[in-house]
């Protein structure tokens, strides 16, 4: 994997927990035939609030770009290759069609930033390449609770590309990342004392405490969460 999310030293780069209860070890590896492809803002890759980093590291098959910035940051737009008619981006707008009825994408462009940047994102796309736009409707509400949502329904990067799995695969082959999803958010909630260790989902290890890993991180300079 390439782009690893800007942490402190006490935290894991991919899954954003303390080394203490990283969750790595037991990622899912999954491979789908429908790539996904993230066009990430590069700001969101300095946040610990963003899902986009996680969803790679669990798919085999997949790749992440990042956008926005300058130097390797920028996105070489004349490199870009796509297909228009195996590819889809995945955005709410006007005219997307749902995406099971519309037909199966080999790749699936999923833009990973505030809702503003998503939506340039996915028009530049569908204006430079004709790529159409597709939508999901979220079947269940969302375990994301580190950001306001921007409009009623709003599903995070990582819950609105497993959705469109789902959507294409089925329940049960993206049962995984559900799963896991919901164990590195709970053990996010419970660092950021929103949650109690009961009720963290797959429980958290005996003898840890929160204090201990929040001053441990202190004492290492890392830097604050940025939400
Ligand atoms: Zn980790």
């Amino acid at each position: 994997m390439g782009i690893r999310a800007k942490t402190g030293s006490g935290r894991c780069s991919v899954c954003r927990l303390h080394f203490p209860i990283c969750l790595c070890a037991t990622r899912p590896q999954l491979h789908f035939d429908t790539e996904i492809v993230l066009f990430m803002h590069y700001i969101e890759s300095f946040k610990t609030s963003n899902t986009g980093i996680l969803l790679q590291s669990c798919l085999t098959h997949s790749q992440l770009n990042l956008f926005g910035g300058q130097g390797n940051q920028c996105l070489d737009w004349d490199a870009l290759e796509f297909d228009a008619r195996d590819c889809a981006v995945l955005f709410p707008s006007p005219e997307a069609q749902p995406l099971a009825e519309s037909w199966f994408p080999k790749r699936l462009i999923v833009p990973d930033g505030n809702w503003r940047q998503a939506s340039k994102m996915a028009k530049k796309l569908q204006r430079r390449f004709g790529i159409r736009a597709v939508s999901i409707q979220a079947n269940k509400p969302s375990n994301y609770r580190f950001r306001k949502a921007p409009k009623e329904g709003w599903i995070c990067t990582y819950e609105a590309a497993v959705a469109s799995l789902e959507c294409l695969y089925g329940k049960e082959a993206v049962a995984p990342l559900d799963d896991y999803f919901l164990r590195v958010m709970d053990r996010l909630a419970w660092m950021k004392g929103w949650l109690d260790r009961e009720a963290v989902y797959g429980g958290i290890p005996a003898g840890l405490q929160r204090h201990q890993l929040v001053k441990s991180e202190a004492s290492t300079g890392s830097p604050k969460i940025i939400t």
